[in-house]
């Protein structure tokens, strides 16, 4: 059965960085054995979102509702985390500049299932797992919640009852 893994904005920035939290940080370790463990199988393919701003970020919608600059291409907080970094090589990383990726449907098109692991749950993530669900409701779609972290745990938790609703099936939840 083919299979996606979509790990989404593991970036510098949403794990130590501006927007960083406790709960992303602690969630790594888990993300890092499971790519380990995807890599000595191969039978996975792996695909990273790359959250990408430009300087202009604080004029755009996001940036005047989250005036936090982040990601901005090509700095230190938009580059994938270093724990992650030689996962990168074998997979494919595309930059997405809204939450959800407008190049994600297409990629994943031929799999039969698509799972996410990253951040945020309840916003990054989310919007990609129903963005996929709209395009193909015939696909299974997953989340590995061990492997995801919100902007706040309850926040996590809203958007995994969210995801369960639509009928995406949520794993390793504790
Ligand atoms: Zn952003």
């Amino acid at each position: 059965m083919a299979k996606a893994l979509i790990v989404v904005d593991m970036q510098n920035d949403f794990v130590t960085g501006v927007l960083g939290t406790r709960e992303a940080r602690e969630m790594l370790p888990r993300l890092v054995k499971k790519l380990a463990d995807i890599e000595a199988e191969g039978a996975v393919d792996v695909i990273f979102t790359q959250d990408t701003h430009a300087d202009n970020y604080l004029d755009t919608q996001e940036g005047r509702n989250l005036p936090v600059v982040h990601c901005v291409k090509k700095t230190a907080g938009w580059e994938i985390v270093p724990e992650l970094q030689r996962f990168t090589k074998r997979a494919q990383v595309i930059e997405k500049k809204a939450f959800g990726s407008t190049r994600l449907p297409s990629l994943i098109k031929r799999f039969e299932v698509v799972e996410f692991a990253g951040v945020c749950t309840d916003i990054c993530v989310v919007s990609n797992a129903l963005l996929i669900k709209a395009f193909y409701p015939e696909q299974r779609v997953q989340i590995d919640a061990a492997c995801c972290a919100g902007t706040t745990p309850e926040a996590h938790r809203e958007a995994l009852n969210v995801m369960r609703n639509c009928q995406c099936r949520i794993i390793n939840e504790f």
